[in-house]
């Protein structure tokens, strides 16, 4: 049977583990997955590289599908420069040592070395330790040349501002802030599709180090820190601003796929997506509301990938569902393109 409208249907994706050394052997129960090589430091739940598990488009990459049914996939309110391209990554990250310090560049800095994007991203912490602490931004009166002797000599964390981090927490990372995941909690990462990085420091470990780069990186102050949460009804905004937009829904039930576009969306002709849908507790069943395409379970701690062109869809919750929506945001300043 096939539906009255065009376009491609939601979609599940398979998640790719990536091997890190400080990551975690062992990912049970978060995934039924035990290391055999290097431990697992990233599950990339949005990488170009993951694959459609479900649908007319299973087994190709999502770095294809963005490639192939761009218009679809992003919708008329994307810019131009966002074509043919995933425009967010999200990532689970199971830090059992610290992360190196680092810091990634802005799209001006990126494009100047020719890359598409830089890169600003946003942690939600799905679980915390007591103990759990990032490393966010510089101390106040840190100067680039304390940064340049903090290398040398191996004290560069004596200039890092530490941030205690709770389960349910919303950190806001721009471009330019340098920063440090360390161990203790488990955290969901949305960020611009890019996966440019340049290391300051890491801890003794043999990775490359881009110092100079990462100087040029740095801005001393950013709007980098916690954000609180936007109740509205129905739907709770943890943070919404370039790039991203991220937020709990409630399903109660049934939900339809239209009633998730937010202000944003609206204000563009209510597309759905594009958005990634994550379930971060319990399990969903997406179905077509009238047709079109399979019906297909959205298991916890997976993905599934909403087109912004898509036959109407809706969620069922299978028991304790967390629903987390995540959908992108372009900066003002970008040209839209027009239907
Ligand atoms: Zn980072």
């Amino acid at each position: 049977m096939t539906g009255t409208k065009t376009g491609i249907a939601p979609f599940l994706l398979e998640p790719k583990f990536d091997e890190r050394v400080w990551g975690t052997v062992d990912l049970n129960p978060w995934y039924d997955y035990v290391a055999k090589g290097q431990p697992i430091g990233e599950v990339w739940l949005t990488g170009d590289e993951c694959r459609v598990e479900t649908g007319e488009l299973a087994g190709k990459t999502l770095g294809e599908v963005f490639a192939e049914h761009s218009a679809e996939m992003l919708g008329t309110a994307a810019p131009l420069s966002a074509a043919g391209m995933s425009p967010l990554l999200l990532k689970v990250l199971f830090a059992k040592e610290k992360l190196s310090v680092q810091v990634h560049p802005d799209d001006r800095m990126a494009q100047k070395y020719g890359e598409p994007r830089g890169k600003t991203e946003c942690w939600y912490a799905l679980e915390a330790n007591g103990e759990a602490k990032v490393a966010l931004g510089l101390r106040p009166g840190t100067t680039l040349d304390d940064i340049r002797r903090g290398v040398q000599e191996g004290t560069l964390e004596e200039d890092l501002a530490v941030l205690p981090v709770s389960k349910g927490d919303m950190i806001f990372v721009d471009a330019g802030t340098v920063h440090a995941i360390w161990p203790g909690a488990i955290l969901l990462e949305t960020q611009q599709n890019s996966d440019r990085t340049y290391r300051l420091f890491d801890y003794g470990r043999p990775r490359e180090l881009h110092v100079e780069k990462a100087v040029e990186a740095i801005r001393l102050e950013t709007a980098a820190g916690k954000i609180e949460p936007a109740e509205l009804v129905g739907r709770t905004i943890l943070i919404e601003r370039a790039y991203f937009c991220v937020e709990t829904i409630e399903v109660d039930k049934v939900r339809s796929g239209v009633s998730m576009a937010g202000t944003f969306e609206r204000a563009r002709g209510a597309h759905a997506g594009p958005a990634y849908l994550f379930a971060a507790e319990g399990s969903g069943m997406i179905r077509p509301a009238g047709g079109g395409f399979e019906a297909f379970e959205l298991p916890t701690r997976r993905v599934a990938g909403i087109p912004a062109v898509s036959p109407d869809w809706e969620i069922q919750d299978l028991g304790g569902l967390k629903l987390i929506r995540i959908s992108p945001r372009w900066p003002a300043t970008e040209p839209e393109a027009t239907a």
